[in-house]
């Protein structure tokens, strides 16, 4: 599997760093973001390394939909029962700070308008 060794989220899909992990299976991780913005706050991590929307290609269709798919049922299970958001921040310009691709999934506080992560 594709990975970077001197990536935080590799490290953490491979339980070389620690998180406090909410959901794992053998495509993606998913734990708690480490600044929390909102209530809940995670982050749905894909095993392999990928950087960014940018660098997806069709090889990658069927992880989205996977993480797409998933992200209703860890909003149900974290007790988000009247909606949650989701952001993907992509490259320096729209405030991407690691460079691993990743949703963060937001909910259980009061979130108005477009909002943003970070
Ligand atoms: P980005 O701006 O790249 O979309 O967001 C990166 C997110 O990762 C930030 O919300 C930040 O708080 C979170 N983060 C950065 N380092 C760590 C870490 O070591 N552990 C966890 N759990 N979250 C992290
Ligand atoms: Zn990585």
């Amino acid at each position: 599997m594709s990975t970077d060794s001197n990536c935080i989220f590799c490290k953490i899909a491979a339980g070389e760093l620690p998180s406090t992990q909410v959901y794992s299976d053998e495509h993606v991780v998913v734990f708690k973001d480490i600044s929390p913005k909102a209530p809940v706050h995670l982050l749905v991590v894909p095993r392999i390394h990928v950087v960014s929307l940018a660098e997806l290609t069709s090889e990658h269709d069927a992880l989205m939909a996977h993480m797409m798919r998933l992200l209703p049922k860890l909003a149900e299970e974290q007790g988000l029962t009247d909606g949650f958001r989701t952001v993907i921040n992509t490259g320096v310009g729209g405030g991407q700070v690691v460079f691993h691709l990743h949703i963060h999934l937001l909910g259980g506080g009061e979130l108005h308008g477009a909002g943003f992560v970070g």
